[in-house]
């Protein structure tokens, strides 16, 4: 049996990984060493030349991330993967083979707020921009499409939580236009939601949630579907046509499905240099191997905590997708069938004084700008992460000032419950 046919459960344990060849050691080693030493030069000019693949400088690669890689790659469903630094760097990588001065995306509304930063001040100064649309409005997002638009980029359960978008049918719109989806799938993760089946081209995460799921690690990953045609287009010549920054090399021609991530390696790692360090790389294989576990128990959690909330007077609104009432109820089935994530916003009838004061109130939240780890934590945006917008933006991304962000951990329900009854007002 192939590893691809594996159930996720096994693959989340095995993927990627085999006792070490040079002394059995079961789990897969922290290979703290920023060099590799050549067998000869005829084998150094080959892995300089790309034709042999091998480890030449950690910046590149590294064994213990490419285990990784290929562990995250066999989750998602995906021909090959990067790691680096960030969730962030993430988003920068998976830009970077497609985009030149110019040229621009068009992207959510709904996407984790240092995302939206990311891409309305920082793409200007490499030339880049971001239109920014309502994806419920499949229309709107034809219209943004225009010549210099080489990918689409949305989150599979959007942050601040309650809204899963509909993989399906930006896919389409995406595939009709002859560009990429991307797909941030850091709030569904691989067990709840592989967005490749839905036609996502690139899915990218940040390891620092639930991947890595204890709030020890900064990471990110770009995985490539291996699917799209990059030579279908004169839109992608650094895919598509011989790169200068690699003497001429044609990564589409030389590496077919696999060109994406070469080029991921062989230029993105090799001159943006946002690695991922060895170290953090053992973490997050550790927390991998029970992603699924931890996964189904946030997922029961936010069910049974959305449930209590919408029944409590203090409360006026649940964002909760498991809630019937949810606007975005009716597309689990298709986009999450095993549930719909566990990051949600109430809403606090005494308004901005006692969310702030609540949070105060709490003992098993922690009060963090995280999310995805195994505590339960919380945050106000409207003081926090969103205060620096007016109060019409913070109403308008989801953190009005009577909004409080939880991110549901697995401890107990009924503590979880317990706290929130004590500290609201
Ligand atoms: C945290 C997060 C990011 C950024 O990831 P970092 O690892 O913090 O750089 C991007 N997207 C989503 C949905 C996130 O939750």
């Amino acid at each position: 049996m192939s590893e691809e046919q594996q159930g996720f459960d096994t693959r989340q344990i095995h993927a990627g990984a085999q006792p070490d060849p040079a002394t059995g050691a079961r789990q897969v080693p922290i290979y703290q060493t920023t060099a590799y030493q050549f067998r000869d030069s005829a084998h150094a000019a080959a892995l300089f030349g790309l034709q042999e693949v091998g480890f030449i400088y950690s910046r590149l690669t590294n064994p213990t991330i490419a285990a990784l890689q290929d562990r995250i790659a066999q989750l998602e469903g995906g021909a090959g993967a990067v790691c680096c630094s960030s969730g962030h760097a993430a988003q920068i990588m998976a830009l970077f083979p497609l985009m030149m001065p110019g040229c621009n995306i068009v992207a959510s509304t709904r996407l984790y707020g240092g995302t939206l930063t990311q891409f309305t001040q920082t793409f200007k100064r490499f030339g880049w921009s971001a239109k920014l649309v309502d994806f419920d409005d499949t229309d709107a997002v034809k219209a943004a499409i225009d010549d210099n638009t080489r990918a689409i980029f949305c989150e599979t359960i959007a942050n601040p939580g309650g809204y899963i978008t509909d993989l399906d049918a930006i896919a389409a719109i995406a595939n009709d236009a002859g560009i990429p989806l991307i797909v941030d799938n850091t709030t569904a993760t691989p067990y709840l939601c592989n967005p490749i089946d839905h036609g996502a081209t690139l899915v990218v995460h940040s390891l620092t949630k639930y991947m890595t799921g204890n709030g020890t690690v900064t990471g990110g990953v770009v995985v490539d579907s291996g699917k799209f045609d990059w030579s279908a287009s004169d839109k992608f010549p650094s895919l598509s046509q011989p790169e200068p920054a690699y003497h001429g090399l044609n990564f589409h021609e030389t590496f077919g499905p696999a060109a994406f991530t070469f080029h991921g390696i062989a230029i993105g790692l090799r001159d943006l240099g946002m690695t991922m360090n060895p170290q953090g790389a053992h973490y997050t294989l550790m927390g991998i191997e029970t992603l699924s576990l931890r996964m189904q128990k946030h997922v029961a959690n936010a069910q049974a905590v959305a449930e209590w909330a919408a029944k409590d007077d203090r409360i006026s609104e649940v964002t909760y997708p498991g809630l019937t009432a949810s606007p975005y109820h009716d597309r689990i089935s298709r986009i999450v069938p095993k549930g719909a994530g566990a990051l949600f916003t109430i809403r606090l009838k005494g308004g901005y004084d006692a969310c702030v004061a609540s949070v105060s109130n709490m003992k098993l939240f922690s009060h963090v700008a995280n999310l995805g780890d195994a505590r339960s934590l919380v945050i106000h945006p409207a003081s926090t992460t969103h205060s620096q917008l007016t109060e019409d933006e913070q109403i308008k991304s989801g953190a009005a000032p009577d909004v409080l962000r939880l991110s549901i951990g697995i401890e107990d329900a009924k503590d979880i419950i317990a706290d929130l009854d004590q500290a609201l007002i």
